[in-house]
């Protein structure tokens, strides 16, 4: 079994989050797992989310 990791680095993750990942129309819920730190940055972008490669994150799913 591969060890789990953070969806943005290479760190054990913290705890398994439900985000909105979206582009454009597209909308995307799902949970993904995160480190401390990334699972911070996640928070601390709210509801305007946080970039990564085109896609926007944001906490929660609504
Ligand atoms: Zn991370």
């Amino acid at each position: 079994m591969p060890r789990p990791r953070c969806l943005w680095c290479m760190e054990p993750p913290l705890q398994e989050v439900a985000v909105l990942k979206w582009r454009g129309e597209e909308r995307d819920r799902i949970t993904v797992q995160l480190c401390r730190k990334h699972l911070t940055r996640l928070k601390e972008a709210g509801p305007a989310g946080r970039e990564h490669k085109g896609w926007f994150y944001k906490d929660g799913w609504w």
